[in-house]
């Protein structure tokens, strides 16, 4: 990519939260394999981002290739009104088989949003299908992330997801305070109540209860209490309300279970996914719920869900979804989650001596280290590069969630990069 490109880049296009009149700089890319994205400039760098949690197998996978190869010839993409195809009845049946118990159904999205706003959407539909309209409202904890479209802000964090900004815009919610016993350490009953007593309060206007299983991602990367879950599940069945679990980023096996509500042993009525699911080759996402939430949403008028993207079940997604689950389906992901979970807290734990650390937390292939103040992302960034890794801080958050496939040393890089950057602050 030449210059007059990259000024292209900076005058005209947007980046993901970022300013159009004064933008962060970009760094063009030439192409990427396995662990490594191989920039313009002739820089190597090992990857810590996934691609936002995606690239799980690593980048240019010859069996992810192929599947993309075999079915552009077939075709690409067919509408899924009135017809079907084998590549999506084939990802279904393999996504009800891995997923918690009794989550039969599935709608196909084309983007995590989506799916978010497909099991909102979900739950108010089929609430109202029996008479239940007031029950219309979504209870959610404190520093959660669900997405950028606008039922999807409702219920990510209020501050962080700018809620005044929209306020006029966005429906109200309610929002619980964030689960605060962290995820080995010894369960305190008095995390719950506040959710407890909000449920006890507004269960006759509730449709939901949505959350991300055991680690909020975007809005705080913070892991908690799998007992808080299991609660989540046990007010849910009490009060009469839906459980929704936003797996799009814990999903795949990054949290060292395929998906993270294993840890606490529950199934939710509706479930999403997203980002892993074509090992990060396209766009797909998923929403599944139970069979007593379809014949629900299903009953009386108007006897269908009403929702149907452009490209719901596009098959070179989910051509490339199914190779991705049989990659997974080998098995191998278990012991390199394991492994680089093991790596993780060995080589991040030390970070909280330096001045500038106030926390580190590692589950799975997620490493977190949580700086005192907001860092200079584009600062940070530099140094980054410059020691010849991806990665991507916000806020006060430097994490990493490498592709699975990750060697010690490249993770090891990965680590001391972080040590070195933050020991400079
Ligand atoms: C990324 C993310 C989303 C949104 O997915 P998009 O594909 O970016 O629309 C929703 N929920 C969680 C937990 C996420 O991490």
């Amino acid at each position: 990519m030449n210059n007059k490109d990259l000024n292209f880049d900076q005058e005209h296009v947007w980046h993901p939260y970022t300013s159009a009149i004064n933008p962060l700089p970009c760094y063009p890319v030439e192409k990427a394999d396995g662990v490594n994205i191989h920039l313009s400039s002739g820089e190597t760098l090992v990857d810590g981002v996934s691609s936002w949690w995606t690239a799980i197998h690593g980048y240019n996978h010859p069996r992810l290739n192929q599947a993309v190869k075999s079915q552009v010839d077939n075709f690409s993409h067919v509408m899924f009104g009135g017809l079907t195809h084998q590549p999506a009845v084939e990802l279904c049946r393999s996504l009800i088989d891995i997923t918690p118990m009794g989550l039969d159904r599935v709608f196909l999205a084309d983007s995590g949003s989506v799916s978010v706003e497909v099991a909102m959407k979900m739950a108010l539909q089929f609430w109202a299908c029996q008479g239940n309209s007031h029950k219309h409202k979504f209870i959610t904890p404190r520093n959660g992330y669900h997405g950028d479209t606008f039922a999807a802000m409702s219920v990510c964090d209020p501050i962080n997801g700018m809620h005044s900004l929209f306020s006029d815009a966005l429906s109200k919610q309610i929002f619980a305070p964030a689960p605060q016993t962290r995820f080995d350490k010894h369960w305190n009953e008095d995390d719950i109540k506040p959710l407890e007593q909000l449920i006890s309060a507004h269960h006759n206007e509730l449709a939901a209860l949505i959350i991300e299983p055991i680690v909020q991602n975007a809005g705080g990367m913070r892991i908690y209490h799998p007992e808080y879950l299991k609660r989540c599940r046990q007010l849910c069945d009490d009060y009469n309300i839906l459980l929704i679990c936003d797996e799009i980023a814990t999903g795949f096996g990054r949290t060292g279970k395929l998906f993270a509500c294993e840890h606490a042993d529950i199934s939710p009525d509706i479930m999403c996914i997203g980002k892993a699911l074509t090992g990060g080759y396209m766009t797909l996402a998923a929403t599944l719920c139970t069979e007593d939430v379809a014949q629900g949403v299903c009953q009386g008028e108007p006897g269908v869900f009403m929702h149907g993207p452009t490209f719901m079940g596009n098959a070179l997604a989910c051509a490339v979804a199914n190779a991705s689950l049989s990659l997974l389906q080998q098995g191998k992901w278990q012991t390199q989650v394991a492994s680089i979970e093991v790596q993780l807290k060995a080589e991040l734990t030390p970070c909280i001596e330096l001045a500038a650390v106030a926390d580190v937390r590692v589950l799975g292939a997620i490493g977190v280290v949580e700086t005192k103040t907001s860092v200079d992302v584009a600062k940070l960034q530099k140094e980054f590069v410059k020691r010849g890794v991806w990665i991507r801080p916000f806020g006060k958050l430097i994490y990493i969630m490498p592709p699975y496939i990750i060697t010690p040393e490249q993770l090891r890089q990965l680590t001391q990069s972080i040590y070195s950057v933050l020991n400079e602050l």
